[in-house]
C-alpha cells in the first residue's frame, strides 16, 4: 500500500485531522489531502482555495504529503490521483456508521479499500462545525487547531459574526 486519499472538508483544518494526517504519513508512502469541492453547491465558512492553503500551511514540514481539491465521487478521485486506498478517522458511533456504509458502497462501486484510523483521546471531541461555532464568538481556539494557523482562523471566523 502506498499512496492514501486522505478526503473531508477541512473547513477549517483542526487538530483531530492533523492527527490523522500525521498518523496516515507514517503508516503509509505518502498521503494526499483532497478537499472536498462542488462546484455546483459552494458551502462551508472558508473558500475552498483557502483551506487548501491552511493545510498546506499546516503539512509543510511532511515531504510525503500534498494536498489536493476534488469534487464529484471520491471513487473517482481515487482512481484519477492512482491512490490506492482511502483514510478516514473515527470519532464517534454515529462516525461508525456512516463511515462504515460510505466504505462498503465505495468499495462496492470502485473496487477502493477504507482504512480508519481511531480518534486519538485528546482530539476525539474536535470537530470543525464546533470549531467554527466557538471561534465565531470569539472563544479559545487554542489547541482545537494547528497552532500556525490560530490567529488566521480566529480572525476570520470573528468577521462572521
Ligand atoms: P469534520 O467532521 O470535522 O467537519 P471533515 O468532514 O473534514 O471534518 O472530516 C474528514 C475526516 O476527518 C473524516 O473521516 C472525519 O471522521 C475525520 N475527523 C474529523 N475530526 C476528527 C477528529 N477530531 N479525530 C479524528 N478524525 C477526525
Amino acid at each position: 500500500m502506498k499512496t492514501v486519499l486522505y478526503p473531508g472538508s477541512f473547513d477549517p483544518v483542526t487538530v483531530g485531522h492533523m492527527d490523522i494526517i500525521a498518523r496516515a504519513a507514517a503508516q503509509f508512502e505518502r498521503v494526499i489531502v483532497g478537499v472536498v469541492h462542488n462546484p455546483q453547491k459552494p458551502s462551508g465558512v472558508f473558500p475552498v482555495a483557502v483551506r487548501m492553503e491552511m493545510l498546506r500551511t499546516a503539512v509543510k514540514a511532511y515531504d510525503n504529503i500534498v494536498v489536493q481539491e476534488f469534487s464529484g465521487l471520491l471513487v473517482d478521485a481515487v482512481h484519477a490521483c492512482s491512490a490506492d486506498a482511502v483514510v478516514r478517522g473515527l470519532r464517534t458511533s454515529a462516525d461508525l456508521e456512516t463511515e462504515m456504509q460510505m466504505a462498503r458502497l465505495n468499495r462496492q462501486i470502485g473496487g477502493v479499500e477504507t482504512f480508519f484510523f481511531a480518534a486519538t483521546p485528546e482530539a476525539v471531541h474536535i470537530s470543525a462545525s464546533f470549531v467554527r461555532d466557538i471561534g465565531r464568538y470569539g472563544g479559545r481556539l487554542e489547541g482545537l487547531v494547528p497552532e500556525v494557523l490560530r490567529s488566521q482562523i480566529a480572525e476570520a471566523l470573528r468577521e462572521r459574526q
